[in-house]
């Protein structure tokens, strides 16, 4: 992709973070009575989480990929 603030050619830096869907599912288990350090699962897979897209040369921050 080509970063909109330093105009070079480059592979995005990739930063996962908590979203809102990973707050959902663990409280979605945790109401389900699975409670017993599953209702931390989400918080450790990745794919539930948000990430967000960084430049690795000017550190802009070029779009987040949300979940919901
Ligand atoms: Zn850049």
């Amino acid at each position: 992709t080509i970063c909109p603030s330093c105009r070079q050619p480059i592979t995005t830096e990739i930063v996962y973070r908590m979203g809102r869907l990973t707050f959902l599912l663990s409280a979605a288990m945790c109401c389900v009575g699975c409670n017993m350090g599953c209702c931390l699962i989400p918080f450790f897979m990745k794919r539930f989480k948000d990430v967000d897209h960084y430049c690795p040369c000017c550190r802009f921050h070029i779009y987040r990929y949300n979940r919901l």
